[in-house]
């Protein structure tokens, strides 16, 4: 058994990256992968801890990119081992680019006569690194202008209200690219979170295969079987291969366990030889 998608506090994760490899070992997988979303920075830590404990280890990240359905698409990258190569470069351009947005956001609140400031947002976060409008929701809450996070996002955070502000996204064929030109793999993550189905969810995932990329998350923590069968068939077609993790986040996901996702996950370890035959010059 292998896991192959897992967030640390590095990104929205609440456990150190050291502690997402021990609770593999716990689970009695053979292989766990990081994938903190946009950051490579807590790579090192887990292939320490990985190394110390005798688990194969696969750094990795998700990036957040252009929608193509409603919802947004989410790619992860794997065997790329730190930023000092061009997927690197991009991620650091996109988490730029996502501070500039955050202290822009903080003064459209504020102009919007919403009493927080960008300090307050960051004490939320504890670091002025990975804020998101998750963290801005729950800010708004606590001075008392809306009831709730959702009531949040609905009147004020999405886009078409007052206060969304747009940020660098990359596309699904960004990715393949630099994931490629940095000795990596892009693989669709949870594509049912596109807001597409039937020939339009094939037609979508057939572009980005088109594109580059290597693979697609089937067995996902939080897909049902028919849903994983599905995503399976879509492979198959598209010669992708089919990968599965359980999308652990902590406590802040409680739902969700390393390796095992919401009890029923078994990513099979043949899963990571046949992602690492895809590996450019494999
Ligand atoms: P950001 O990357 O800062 O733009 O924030 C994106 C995050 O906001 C997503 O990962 C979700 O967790 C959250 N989010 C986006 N849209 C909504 C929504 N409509 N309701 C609740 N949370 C949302
Ligand atoms: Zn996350
Ligand atoms: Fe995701
Ligand atoms: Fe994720």
């Amino acid at each position: 058994m292998i896991d192959l998608h897992t967030h640390s506090n590095v990104s929205d994760g609440t456990d150190p990256p050291a502690r997402i490899v021990e609770l593999a070992v716990e689970a009695g997988c053979s292989a766990i992968a990081l994938t903190d979303h946009d950051s490579l920075a807590g790579i090192p830590a887990a292939r320490r801890r990985a190394n110390g404990l005798g688990i194969t280890f696969v750094p990795g990240c998700e990036v957040s990119c252009e929608p193509v359905g409603r919802g947004g698409m989410h790619i992860l990258v794997y065997f790329v081992e730190d930023e000092d190569n061009p997927l690197g470069e991009e991620l650091a351009r996109l988490r730029d680019d996502r501070q500039r947005r955050n202290v822009a956001l903080a003064e459209r609140l504020a102009d919007l006569g919403i009493p927080i400031t960008y300090d307050m947002v960051v004490a939320e976060a504890g670091g002025e690194e990975g804020i998101g409008r998750p963290h801005f929701a729950s800010v708004m809450v606590e001075v008392g202008a809306v009831g709730s996070t959702d009531e949040a996002f609905e009147r004020y955070l999405v886009n078409g209200r007052p206060a969304f502000i747009p940020k660098a996204r990359l596309t699904g064929a960004d990715v393949a690219r630099l994931a490629r030109a940095s000795g990596g793999v892009a693989v669709l993550a949870h594509p049912f979170s596109w807001g597409l189905q039937g020939p339009d969810l094939a037609r979508a995932v057939g572009d980005q295969a088109a594109a580059g990329i290597g693979g697609i998350e089937c067995t996902y923590g939080r897909y049902s079987p028919r849903q994983r069968q599905q995503l399976g068939n879509l492979a198959r077609r598209f010669d992708l291969v089919a990968t599965g993790g359980s999308d652990y986040h902590g406590t802040n996901k409680p739902d969700l366990a390393v390796g095992t996702g919401t009890g029923d996950l078994k990513v099979l370890d043949r899963v990571l030889a046949h992602l690492e035959s895809r590996r450019p010059g494999a």
